[in-house]
């Protein structure tokens, strides 16, 4: 008798799970992810690792770094934001640091919108009619905040249906890495109501593991966006501290990677 196989999703389960997120070798030299959910709409994006765009200059000196990799995709300049933990969300026409905020939205064409992380998830979403794109940097303060709905909401000021949204969820510290404390599950419920202990498990220690992924899939969805359209890179920055920089890992003096879309010019 043959032995019993271990339960792992086919191909296409993965494929529709993941988004077809892979990390690939550019001709520059620079090691890039990206969502086969993205190029199949011909949405221009990628998510920056150690072997690219310098990880100090990524964090501090942005738009020189915006600018490097907007011209690697094929687009004409960036815009970004400083990064601040909230639920408010800014829509840009042009380049360079919008404001202080957690999601940018455009509908501009030739413009890379540029996330900053070094474990916070950056959601990513595009349209499929190529109307605007956005993304959220969903901390768990941005999270809990309800940053990745706001930026759904504003897409759809924009002219979008959620219908036709597809958002990308890229590396971040994972579920069975982030730990948080007591305060960070009480302040998930107060804002987001019970259904929020769901995204909680405890770990070996005791200490609450709070699944960011599963927060922000709970919160396309209230918006309204498909859920066949979601998709988890499910790549864990502190188990990949080796390919991106980890706020956890490293400290206060970690680096930061970046996860850029946009739209390119002639749709
Ligand atoms: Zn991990």
């Amino acid at each position: 008798m043959m032995a019993a196989k271990e339960q792992s999703p086919s191909p296409e389960l993965r494929r529709a799970q993941n988004g077809g997120f892979r990390l690939e070798m550019s001709p520059n030299g620079w090691l890039v992810g990206r969502f086969a959910a993205l190029e199949e709409i011909g949405v221009p994006h990628l998510v920056t690792t150690r072997q690219g765009p310098d990880v100090e200059r990524v964090r501090h000196d942005t738009d020189a770094a915006g600018r490097q990799i907007a011209q690697f995709l094929g687009l004409h300049d960036a815009a970004f934001l400083e990064q601040v933990h909230g639920g408010d969300v800014l829509t840009c026409d042009g380049p360079g640091r919008v404001g202080r905020a957690d999601g940018l939205v455009t509908a501009g064409r030739s413009l890379a919108l540029l996330g900053k992380s070094a474990d916070c998830p950056i959601v990513l979403i595009a349209d499929r009619r190529g109307r605007a794109a956005g993304f959220a940097h969903a901390s768990w303060r941005a999270t809990v905040a309800g940053i990745t709905s706001a930026v759904v909401r504003r897409m759809i000021e924009c002219g979008c249906i959620a219908a036709d949204l597809v958002a990308c969820i890229c590396p971040s510290a994972g579920p069975e890495c982030y730990e948080v404390d007591q305060e960070v599950r009480m302040a998930a419920v107060e804002r987001l109501g019970l259904r929020a202990g769901a995204f909680f498990h405890p770990g070996p220690n005791g200490k609450d593991r709070f699944d960011l992924w599963a927060a922000n899939r709970d919160a396309l969805a209230r918006a309204g966006v498909p859920s066949l359209s979601v998709h988890t890179a499910g790549v864990c920055t502190l188990c990949r501290n080796d390919v991106f920089p980890s706020h956890r890992r490293e400290g206060q003096s970690a680096g930061r990677f970046a996860a850029v879309i946009g739209m390119l010019p002639s749709r």
